[in-house]
């Protein structure tokens, strides 16, 4: 198993990405801190974690909040003793046009997004560089957006930043043997997007297919497909790899 043996935190897990990247961990034997704001629909997943035979602890915290990542933390390095894989997952999307988008839409984005990886990844490295061993992880989109064009001056900086704070991230801290890199999926079909295209009056079904149309390989991406690339990252399979955005796109 390529993970054995591993403790990863993912965030936003309860849902979507999150929840596929902590499955795909656990079935190579990592144990996994499943962390979601919305922390009972973490509860199912932390069954089936344990169900095969890793252990998993559900954190109902707010990436966004500082207080509550220490806390997290705290209790991971309590039940398991070590951090090994941290998966910046968690985040929104509010579509909505700037000239329309009120200080407080903006700064829930930026806060969750962007904000949300930087106090995950500073509670992180505390504990990565006294252990000399460390995989950060984080999920982006794709700058500019490819699909739904507009309405996301916010979560297209949240993006760019995200991509920006990785490689800064991966110079500072490769000395201590943490590797940091971004992925950035294309269009998947989640609870996120579905909330989008209803959000813009689009049909989701239209989207998908004028999405297909426009790749390589005729099909959308599936969550399974960003997890086996979060596992190539999390995984010693990847140990020169840092600094890099990858994206999960099935096309040029
Ligand atoms: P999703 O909405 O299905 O899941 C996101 C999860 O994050 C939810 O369970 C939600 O409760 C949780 N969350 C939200 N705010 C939080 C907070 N403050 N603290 C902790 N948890 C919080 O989304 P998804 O489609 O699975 O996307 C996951 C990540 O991938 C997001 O960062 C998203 O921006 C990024 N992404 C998604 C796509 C896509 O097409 N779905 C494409 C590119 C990037």
């Amino acid at each position: 198993m390529r993970l054995s043996e591993k403790v990863a935190l993912v965030t936003g897990a309860g849902r979507g990405i999150g929840r596929a990247i902590a499955l795909r961990f656990s079935d190579e034997g990592a144990n996994v801190v499943i962390n979601d704001i919305n922390v009972s629909s973490t509860e199912s997943l932390v069954e089936r974690l344990k169900r095969m035979g890793r252990k998993a602890l559900a954190v109902g915290a707010d990436v966004s909040n500082r207080e509550e990542v220490e806390g997290m933390f705290e209790r991971a390095i309590r039940e398991f003793g070590r951090v090994d894989i941290l998966v910046n997952n968690a985040g929104i999307r509010r579509d909505i046009l700037i000239h329309k988008m009120s200080e407080d839409e903006w700064d829930a984005v930026i806060n969750i997004n962007l904000k949300g990886s930087f106090n995950c990844a500073q509670a992180a490295q505390k504990y990565m560089v006294k252990q000399n061993y460390g995989k950060i992880i984080n999920i982006s989109s794709p700058v500019p957006a490819t699909l739904v064009d507009r309405g996301q001056a916010h979560y297209s900086s949240a993006s760019a930043g995200l991509q920006g704070l990785t490689k800064a991230l991966a110079l500072e801290l490769g000395r201590y043997n943490i590797n940091v890199n971004c992925i950035v999926p294309d269009f998947i079909d989640t609870e996120m997007t579905r909330d989008s295209a209803r959000r813009v009056g689009l049909y989701l079904e239209d989207l998908k297919k004028a999405a297909a149309a426009q790749i390589a390989l005729r099909r959308l991406g599936t969550v399974e497909d960003v997890a086996n690339v979060a596992l190539f990252l999390a995984s010693d399979e990847s140990s020169f790899t840092s600094g890099q955005v990858i994206q999960v796109k099935g096309g040029p």
